[in-house]
């Protein structure tokens, strides 16, 4: 079986979806692997270490997507890439499936099995290959970094013979993955940290890493089966945000990463709250591409009010660190393809029952399979 790993053609992006690492394991495996030259230059993997593992490098682009069993990338494809593809190969990369109708629709066309890394479940046994949790992760350690150098202030409390120096006050909304990273890497730094979310159930979370959780009484807020946040009634939201409001005012920092699985952020942080806060504060919006919880931020841009609040809407913080993004994720890739990987028929094996396929699996035989996009066709 052939795999081919693409380099990643968005401008900015760092990341890749093989290690020489994780190329190893898969040649290992029983697997072919090529990969375009370059592939993890920007996030300091050389072609030497690729070279070394075992992978081959491919010349011609089109042609190594024609004859590839397995083509690996980390953003989705344009759709023309997908026309050049093997009927009957397989796809993993994120895709954004809610928002990519005709996209699915050329992997449709194309009789190719096309797996989304956002859909794979998050459960126990898929825990390895979750690529939201490690990408969310390290894009909340990365968004304090981010905040902690834009500000003219020191995060820790320091006591010198000209004053004290009082610690920074850091607000997190949303304590999922990229929240409680968040959380601890600014207590590690030394701030003050408070943090919220509309699931009651992380409080215990956010405690154990030495945050203050802030009460607000929204009523039934819930999660879905699947243990994602539901959205807020407009009565709700308003509540959230008469409750935030003045704690905003008093952040040095204020980190958003309230997101809804499937749908648009909840815009959590208005222009009259933006007004509240100090000159020199930073606002760093990690659901920026997913609508954005900040009023006025931009995904790719930078924001400053009229206040002197800069609002960071980086739109992939984990890029900030693509060496080890690019680690975990191939990492999240290799487990992926072990769990379905047929060591009789040295062939990946398309086990429709298996729970973590059917969460992933879009398309596959030339007709979409996943239940919530089948209306989309
Ligand atoms: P996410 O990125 O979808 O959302 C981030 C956070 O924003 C969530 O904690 C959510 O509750 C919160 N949020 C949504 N609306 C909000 C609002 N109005 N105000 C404040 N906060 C708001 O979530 P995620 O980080 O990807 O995690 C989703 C779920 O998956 C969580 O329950 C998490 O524990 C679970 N999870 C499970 C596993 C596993 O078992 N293997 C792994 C990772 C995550």
């Amino acid at each position: 079986m052939k795999c081919y790993v693409t380099a990643e053609s968005t401008p900015g992006e760092t990341r890749a979806a093989l290690t020489p690492t994780s190329a190893a394991g898969l040649i290992k495996l029983g697997l072919e692997v090529h990969v375009q030259p370059g592939l993890g230059l920007a996030s300091h993997y050389v072609d030497a270490d690729y070279e070394k593992a075992g992978v081959k490098f491919a010349a011609d682009h089109d042609a190594a997507l024609a004859s590839a069993d397995l083509v690996l990338r980390v953003r989705k494809p344009a759709v023309a890439e997908v026309a050049k593809m093997k009927r009957g190969a397989w796809h993993l990369s994120f895709l954004d499936p809610f928002n990519e109708p005709d996209l699915i629709g050329a992997f449709v066309q194309a009789g190719v099995s096309a797996a989304s890394l956002e859909m794979i479940p998050r459960t126990t046994l898929a825990q390895k290959m979750d690529a939201l949790s490690s990408q969310a992760s390290l894009a909340g350690y990365a968004a304090v970094i981010e905040a902690a150098q834009r500000q003219q202030m020191a995060l820790p409390m320091m006591m010198t013979p000209a004053g004290t120096i009082l610690p920074a006050r850091v607000f997190v909304i949303g304590a999922g993955v990229a929240g409680l990273q968040a959380i601890a890497t600014a207590k590690r730094l030394g701030a003050r940290v408070e943090a919220f979310d509309t699931r009651p159930v992380v409080e215990e979370q956010v405690r154990s890493l030495g945050a203050k959780f802030v009460k607000i009484d929204l009523g039934e807020t819930g999660q879905t089966a699947g243990g994602y946040a539901k959205a807020l009634t407009p009565e709700q939201v308003a509540k959230q945000q008469a409750g935030m409001a003045k704690i905003i005012a008093q952040s040095d920092i204020v980190i958003t990463t309230a997101k809804l699985f499937g749908r648009n952020a909840p815009l959590l942080v208005t222009k009259a709250m933006l007004a509240g806060m100090k000159s020199g504060s930073v606002v760093v919006d990690i659901a920026v591409e997913s609508g954005g919880n900040v009023e006025g931020s931009k995904a790719g841009e930078d924001v400053v009010t009229d206040n002197g609040v800069i609002i960071i809407g980086h739109p992939c913080l984990e890029g900030t660190v693509g060496h080890h993004a690019t680690q975990v994720l191939a990492a999240n890739y290799a487990a992926w393809f072990t769990h379905f990987w047929d060591e009789q028929a040295k062939s990946l094996k398309a086990d429709l029952e298996d729970e973590i396929l059917k969460g992933c699996l879009i398309t596959h035989g030339g007709a979409i399979v996943h239940p919530q996009f089948a209306s989309k066709s």
